[in-house]
């Protein structure tokens, strides 16, 4: 049975749907996503259609309802981040338009007090706390790196002075209980936001990632292994009017648009079991190579805004979704 189990891990790349809910004072609140949660189940009404022809249903491996809290979303992907310490390499990551709950799901919201931490805090707590209790048989080091890819420039989150940098030399600082991990998390987001003087536009037009490596030793054989856990806040994935934007926007949208696109051909190609994988034709693709594919396990939260405005969004989003199973 476990062999099974096993073999069903394997490669397998898993695809949760998560609907953000509406926002406080946001008054029109009528929706384009009926929840159904049954099997993963999920209806999109297109509002300019009537009947059967407008309804469409997707499948995931789970949908949340937008009453879904951190914690519940958490403990359904905790296996897959413990996993990391038994040498397993991770990829969660969260797509979706901007506005759709991405960075709220993987950091929480500004501010979070311990209730609201998203993915990353918890899974690098998680793993400190696990590596902690099975200090009698495994020595486990936890190390951490931020970066974030924008224009296909790769920059160290937790550096003061870096630039352009190649991947591996971005700064790496050990982890040694919840103290470090926010302390850590804080500088990161520090310097992201340094980046540039509106913070929330640039980083909706960045993709940004947390590595966690774990090395571990067993003690009694003396057997090592080395894993990581890439946590990752894509770009928004909305769709830009070429018409409408010039110069470093359209740029952008274009950097956006091929490494959001060659991550969707990486991820099919697995999905297809593919003997080809592309995973060159895009910094991020690079970036999370070891966590994609192979041995590898991978989880994609879609992140869809419920408003009727964000139909074709939502759409698109979930094409894009569909793409991976
Ligand atoms: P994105 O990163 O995709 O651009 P955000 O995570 O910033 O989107 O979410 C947009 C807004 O919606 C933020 O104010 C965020 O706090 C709120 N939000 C997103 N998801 C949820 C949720 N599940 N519950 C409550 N508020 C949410
Ligand atoms: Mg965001």
């Amino acid at each position: 049975k476990l062999h099974n189990e096993l073999q069903e891990l394997k490669g397998n790349i898993r695809v949760y749907c998560r609907i953000r809910p509406f926002l406080g004072g946001q008054k029109e609140k009528q929706t384009v996503i009926e929840y159904i949660g049954e099997n993963g189940e999920l209806v999109v009404v297109n509002p300019s259609k009537q009947g059967k022809e407008g309804r469409r249903s997707f499948k995931f491996n789970t949908v949340y309802s937008p009453a879904s809290a951190q914690a519940q979303v958490y403990s359904d992907i905790q296996p897959l981040v413990q996993s990391v310490l038994d040498g397993y390499n991770v990829c969660i990551f969260a797509y979706g338009q901007t506005g759709s709950g991405k960075t709220y799901t993987m950091t929480g919201p500004d501010g979070a007090s311990e209730e609201d931490w998203g993915v990353n805090y918890r899974a690098l707590n998680d793993l400190f706390r696990i590596s902690q209790m099975r200090e009698s048989t495994f020595k486990y080091e936890i190390k951490v790196q931020m970066m974030e890819i924008y224009n296909e420039q790769v920059r160290d989150l937790l550096s003061s002075d870096a630039n352009g940098l190649a991947v591996p030399e971005a700064s790496m600082f050990p982890v040694n209980g919840t103290a470090d991990v926010l302390d850590l998390m804080d500088k990161g987001l520090r310097n992201r936001a340094k980046g540039s003087t509106a913070m929330n536009e640039r980083s909706s037009r960045s993709h940004s990632i947390v590595t966690i490596h774990v090395q571990g030793k067993d003690i009694k054989n003396g057997s090592s292994m080395h894993s990581s856990l890439h946590l990752v806040d894509l770009a928004g994935s909305e769709r830009v009017d070429r018409s409408e934007v010039t110069g470093d926007r359209l740029k952008e949208a274009q950097h956006i648009n091929k490494s959001l696109s060659a991550l969707g051909d990486v991820i099919s190609a697995l999905a297809q079991k593919n003997a080809h994988i592309p995973y060159r034709n895009s910094k991020l693709t690079q970036v999370l190579q070891a966590s994609l594919g192979g041995q590898a396990k991978t989880l994609m939260f879609v992140q869809l805004n419920p408003e009727i405005g964000s139909y074709s969004e939502t759409m698109s989003t979930l094409k894009f979704a569909e793409r991976a199973s």
